[in-house]
């Protein structure tokens, strides 16, 4: 009830849009690592088995944590693990003891370690994810929210980047796809089923993810890419029309980076209820937003903001919260742009207009604030306001002051760059700097920073 509360007030707060984000950006990591202390961890893998039970909609899991310390360290590491009750620990095979201290765990060393040393954290858990797992009623799906740590113990800091393994044990009529690419799919003899990915590529926790369910599937292959769909509404003809511009889609996108998309495929599912989020190769949404696309071929856009996550979000991700403009405000205006490629001038224009009215209205609330927030500890609806509408905002007004070409030109020599890595507003200042006159230089250091 809870759940169904949180996200009938979420969506009422953003607009189809402005849909995805972490919903809960982990206020004790975000402010306890700024950015000029070196974290101790380097974290390099998850290797995760992870059993839910829909009838209680628990989980139970194991996970084996390969990370390289940065730093020496005399006492104790700090994870972040959300609501998980550790049932075992073990440091490189070695019985340890962990503490619990809020959203964050802490793992006691037997014995002071060293900076360049590699280590193996293992940790057996059990816990009833408060949103970042849902287990909708009909126990037909499982899907996972962004919050990752309420269902596997890691780092939720979005700049550390990792690689997984996934092994999840399901019911054996579910279908299932997840970030990363399926390595095997195996009949238990309980009747159950596991699905095993591999996620090579580091990535941020935020965006490892999975679905699962009663679903019917689509598959499709453009001469580049694979396209998988999911749904328990829609059957395949449907789930073809809903997400028919996608390859369009990554093309564009492709184009305007000037980097390609990372993955052999790309996997969208329609699940009970969601605002939209982005996973690493997949997207999810609701079924509701799937009847409107078909009703309204025009919708598409939190499909382009969802697509434009997998180079604005995903592989150039903000290295914390604090710039999660580089990351919402991009994908909100570069799915605007899309809209203006697919359908025409006009459409994109009523995205900027959006925008500007809603700019207008926190100025004259006086809650305009600048996009590089000073901590993002509790933001309102209109700190989210400023990072997506007033983020887009600025990101037009850019390409008006700039033109087409030297706009287009910073906007891909900011993303080749940086992709793959995390990134704050001197990265994206620094490459914009590179093709605009210097005149540029006041308006943009005060819309990112305010004025000085
Ligand atoms: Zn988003």
């Amino acid at each position: 009830m809870n759940t169904h509360r949180r996200y009938c007030s979420v969506a009422l707060l953003c607009s189809a849009l402005a849909a995805c984000s972490p919903q809960n950006p982990p206020a004790a990591v975000a402010s306890s690592t700024p950015a000029d202390t070196v974290n101790p961890i380097d974290l390099l893998h998850y290797d995760i088995q992870l059993q839910p039970d829909l009838a209680t909609a628990t989980v139970r899991g194991r996970v084996v944590l390969r990370l390289r310390l940065q730093a020496d360290v005399a006492d104790h590491l700090l994870l972040d693990s959300d609501g998980l009750a550790i049932d075992a620990a073990r440091l490189d095979g070695e019985a340890v003891t962990t503490l619990a201290a809020g959203k964050q765990l802490q793992v006691m060393l037997p014995r002071p370690r060293q900076r360049g040393e590699l280590l193996d954290i293992e940790l057996r858990y059990h816990g009833k994810p408060r949103f970042g797992l849902q287990f909708p009623a009909d126990q037909a799906q499982l899907y996972t929210i962004f919050s990752t740590q309420q269902w596997v113990p890691g780092i939720a800091r979005p700049g550390e980047r990792a690689g997984f393994d996934l092994r999840v044990i399901l019911p054996g009529d579910f279908g299932a796809a997840a970030s990363g690419e399926l390595v095997s799919s195996e009949n238990l003899d309980s009747g159950r089923q596991i699905f095993h990915w591999r996620q090579t590529r580091p990535i941020p926790a935020y965006v490892m993810g999975f679905v699962a369910g009663k679903f019917d599937s689509a598959q499709w292959y453009d001469d580049t890419l694979f396209f998988n769909a999911y749904s328990a509404s829609l059957g395949q003809e449907e789930l073809r029309r809903v997400f028919a511009d996608s390859s369009d889609m990554l093309a564009y996108f492709a184009r305007r980076a000037g980097v390609a998309y990372p993955y052999r495929e790309y996997s969208q599912a329609l699940v009970s209820e969601t605002i939209g989020q982005e996973l690493a190769g997949l997207a999810l949404y609701s079924d509701a937003y799937g009847r409107r696309v078909l009703e309204q071929p025009e919708s598409v856009g939190l499909i382009a903001h969802e697509a434009a996550h997998q180079w604005w979000g995903n592989e150039v991700t903000c290295r914390d919260w604090t710039d999660f403009w580089l990351n919402e405000g991009f994908a909100t205006f570069m799915a605007a742009t899309y809209l203006e490629h697919r359908f025409g001038r006009e459409a994109y224009l009523r995205q900027v207009e959006g925008w500007r009215k809603r700019v207008d209205e926190l100025v004259a609330a006086g809650k305009d604030k600048p996009l590089h927030f000073a901590d993002w500890n509790q933001p309102s609806a209109d700190d989210r306001a400023v990072v997506y509408q007033k983020g887009a905002y600025f990101l037009h007004q850019l390409r008006e002051h700039l033109g087409e070409d030297a706009f287009w030109r910073g906007i891909a020599l900011y993303t080749k760059k940086h992709f793959g890595t995390a990134v704050d507003s001197a990265d994206f200042v620094a490459a914009m700097r590179a093709v605009a006159p210097a005149e540029h230089s006041g308006f943009i250091n005060a819309a990112i920073y305010g004025p000085r």
